[in-house]
């Protein structure tokens, strides 16, 4: 029993059949009396499609009127999911980043998480709720919406889980780990069992999607295990430590 942080990614949440194994995982950890904190992507190709309908609408948008545009996706999973749960008989509460609030810096489409207000999350978990949070978004100290670079949802997870001082942090996608090399262009590429920090953010630095290079640098700095798991096959996945 403790807090456990799950994270979902783009892939693993695009549609509502895909919504509901994420409902079985987040439900899997709850029953073992875990305090379950999630954090969600935008459904599927939801960034790209608010990126091509902002380039319709002008090809120099405000960096602040960007964000605001590019947060909507999250916003729409995290009320999803918390739908669904209510839906299966759970208590479950959603919140995007201001909600709670995660504070950011003000480098609009790049920001950097500075602080994260625990109280109204530990105060649902402390009612047995899941709290299900918005990834990939924040907000300045002048109360403007920000969000975190593309993939970002990876360091609102590992920041939730410096914050909260998880038990846990699992990061969900779609595949079962971190290989050698990208798996879905490299058939020859392996999984590793654990690897470390350094390499890990080296390969993130050089493309590697698997994770946030952010994330990586954080979970470094906290000193927070990942596991990377995938949410459609079962099976042990790699810890980045
Ligand atoms: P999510 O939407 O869950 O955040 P991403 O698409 O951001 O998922 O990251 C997962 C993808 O990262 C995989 O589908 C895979 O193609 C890619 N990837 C690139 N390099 C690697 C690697 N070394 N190990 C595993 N996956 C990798
Ligand atoms: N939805 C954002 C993106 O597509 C953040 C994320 O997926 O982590 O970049
Ligand atoms: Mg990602």
């Amino acid at each position: 029993m403790g807090i456990i942080v799950q994270k979902f990614g783009g892939s693993s949440v695009a549609d509502t059949e895909k919504l509901l194994l994420v409902c079985e995982h987040i439900i899997k950890e709850y029953k073992k009396n875990n305090k379950v904190v999630v954090v969600v992507s935008a459904q599927g190709k939801t960034t790209d499609r608010l990126i091509s309908e902002e380039k319709e609408v002008t090809s120099s948008p405000s960096t602040r009127e960007h964000d605001v545009l590019l947060s909507v996706g999250e916003q729409i999973t995290i009320s999803k999911l918390a739908m669904l749960l209510n839906r299966l008989g759970y208590n479950a509460i959603s919140y995007t980043g201001w909600q709670v609030p995660i504070k950011t810096d003000d480098i609009y489409g790049n920001a950097n998480i500075i602080d994260i207000n625990t109280e109204k999350i530990l105060k649902q978990l402390s009612n047995n709720n899941i709290v299900i949070v918005a990834g990939f978004q924040g907000i300045t100290k002048n109360g403007d919406i920000t969000t975190l670079g593309r993939g970002g949802s990876d360091t609102t997870a590992v920041a939730l889980a410096a914050y909260l001082e998880a038990d846990k942090l699992y990061i969900y996608t779609d595949v079962d780990g971190v290989y050698s090399d990208d798996p879905h262009n490299n058939t020859n590429a392996i999984k590793y069992k654990t690897i470390s920090y350094d390499k890990m953010l080296e390969m993130a630095k050089n493309g590697a999607k698997v994770l946030h290079s952010k994330c990586v640098e954080m979970a470094k700095k906290y000193n927070i295990p990942i596991t990377v798991k995938s949410t459609f096959v079962e099976n042990e996945g790699t810890i980045v430590k």
